[in-house]
């Protein structure tokens, strides 16, 4: 069991900026991360909207930062996957796949998880070729990828990709919801191609590890052929370590000043990086009052 004043459990830019600001007061913090530092950000393909960087920054370089700024700063960050939190006077147990961590207060900032196909099979062969994100294939090249969706995550992704691939953009509407910068790039692509109007129906797995979609259209039934398949057409909050019975006393322990949740995991549409990095400061602060008034 290891113990500490505050646990934050993912190193996004949310949980980052919390730990770096904890750091600051000295305060006793274990960050733990079930995957690789930066979360979401890793997708992004340029970051125009963070605050000191005119011309823009990739979100692997950004996230790169961020890496050297806990480096520098001496922040650990503990690879490990929360599989539950439950809390019982006054301690919060939260247990994971590497053993059981104990803490006064507990920070949440484990970002969203994409909603997956369900209307389709995804056979299981075909794990390794269907994805949500762009990191894991960020560095192929001269493939074709289809991307399913139709907001900005699809548009990003595609831009992302391709630089290096061919693109191929299914929308089962006809309404775009991306910034239209992004629509306006797309369309400036030779490498992307826009299907208005498709609905992917099936999947299947073909020699050479590539994959035929079946698509219908108000013209009739299509097949393509891709080496790649992207879902990119939505995310909920990921809180699948939380008990059922959770909510009931989550409210009295956030008014408390012991429980909090930052950054995409709360923030509904306003999913960006400086409003995840500005809550993480903000409950840093939050908890630095609260450990001194308890302590006094
Ligand atoms: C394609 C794309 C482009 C984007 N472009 C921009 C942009 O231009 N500008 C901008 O401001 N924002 C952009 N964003 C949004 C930005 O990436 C997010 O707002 C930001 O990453 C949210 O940070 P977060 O820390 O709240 O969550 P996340 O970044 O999602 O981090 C959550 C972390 O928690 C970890 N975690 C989850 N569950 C557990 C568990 N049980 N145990 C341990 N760890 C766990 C995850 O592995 C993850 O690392 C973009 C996002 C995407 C997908």
């Amino acid at each position: 069991m290891e113990i500490y004043e505050v646990v934050i459990i993912g190193a996004g830019p949310a949980g980052i900026s919390a730990a770096l600001q904890l750091k600051r007061y000295g305060i006793d913090t274990a960050l733990l991360e079930r995957s690789d530092v930066g979360g979401l950000l890793r997708n992004a393909n340029l970051v125009e909207n963070y605050p000191a960087f005119p011309q823009g920054i990739s979100g692997p370089e950004l996230v790169q930062r961020l890496v050297e700024h806990l480096q520098y700063a001496d922040v650990k960050v503990t690879r490990t996957e929360v599989r539950a939190v439950s809390y019982q006077a006054g301690i919060f147990q939260i247990s994971t796949t590497t053993g059981d961590f104990q803490a006064s207060v507990l920070v949440i900032a484990t970002g969203t998880k994409p909603k997956e196909f369900t209307e389709i099979l995804v056979p299981e062969d075909l794990r390794q070729q269907v994805h949500y994100e762009v990191y894991p294939l960020i560095s192929v090249s001269g493939k074709q990828i289809a991307i399913v969706g139709a907001g900005d995550a699809a548009f990003d992704y595609a831009l992302n990709l391709s630089r290096q691939n061919q693109v191929v953009i299914l929308n089962r509407g006809n309404q775009i919801s991306c910034l239209p910068l992004l629509w306006q790039r797309a369309a400036a692509s030779p490498n992307i191609t826009y299907h208005p109007n498709t609905r992917l129906v099936q999947i299947e797995e073909l020699p050479a590890c590539r994959i035929s979609l079946e698509c219908t259209s108000p013209d009739g039934s299509e097949l393509i052929e891709v080496d790649y398949l992207i879902g990119a057409f939505g995310r909920e909050p990921q809180l699948d370590f939380i008990p059922p019975s959770w909510p009931e006393i989550a409210t009295e322990l956030e008014k408390q000043g012991m429980l909090y949740w930052i950054g995409d995991v709360r923030n509904g549409l306003y999913r960006q990086t400086a409003i995840a990095a500005g809550d993480g400061i903000l409950a840093a602060m939050k908890i630095f009052q609260y450990l001194k008034e308890t302590s006094e």
